[in-house]
């Protein structure tokens, strides 16, 4: 019975692996399920010496600030802004987008391959390095910094966190907006729960390292 039971757990922890290997598929895009969806943006390119991602970096985002749902992030990130609003002015010819944007719903829509580089950091800095667009995913979480992310969201982002972790082992860090960009920018902002992401990173034995500055 014992071996039974064990047999079943591996099966099953085993196919679950399986499973997330192929979340992503060959060209970088998550396998589509109800979950998720996809929008091909065209603000990308390729990544300069087609550089593996090494970090994932985490934002946030809300046009009007602070309005949930609707369809304005998605098209600031198709140039389909309507920028003649007059909140949306100076988003004109500004030309953006993550790889994912993860909606309040947890629905996650996806917008650029992962192995191509998506412009969403803009000047940038890690540990040294500039231009992080090169070496990174970037993430959006629909939100802003002065209200609590949803659980769907984390849920949402710790699937993409795994599914991340199995299509690139070279991916070793997960930070901020506000870390990399420090005096442009403050997202995902004081809301964001970076205790609950590093025990999630921990029971899903994601080994990146956390960097955001300390609130
Ligand atoms: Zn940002």
């Amino acid at each position: 019975m014992k071996i039974d039971e064990s047999t079943e757990a591996r099966d099953t922890y085993m196919s679950e692996i399986e499973s997330l290997e192929k979340q992503i598929d060959s060209s970088g895009w998550l396998v589509c399920s109800s979950k998720f969806s996809k929008v091909f943006s065209p603000n990308f390119d390729d990544r300069p010496d087609n550089l593996e991602p090494t970090i994932v970096v985490i934002h946030n985002i809300s046009l009007p600030l602070g309005n949930f749902g609707g369809k304005n992030v998605e098209n600031l990130f198709l140039n389909k802004l309507d920028t003649s609003r007059s909140e949306f002015r100076k988003l004109n010819s500004l030309k953006v987008s993550s790889h994912f944007f993860v909606k309040r719903t947890g629905h996650i829509v996806q917008f650029v391959s992962t192995y191509k580089r998506a412009w969403h950091a803009g000047n940038s800095s890690f540990m040294g390095i500039t231009s992080c667009n090169d070496f990174s995913i970037g993430i959006e979480l629909e939100g802003s910094d002065f209200v609590s992310f949803e659980e769907k969201q984390y849920q949402s982002l710790f699937f993409l966190c795994q599914a991340l972790a199995k299509k690139f082992p070279l991916l070793s860090a997960i930070t901020s907006h506000e870390f990399i960009a420090p005096k442009r920018k403050t997202d995902p902002g004081p809301f964001f729960d970076w205790k609950s992401l590093e025990r999630n990173l921990r029971v899903l034995s994601i080994c990146w390292k956390i960097f955001h500055k300390k609130n």
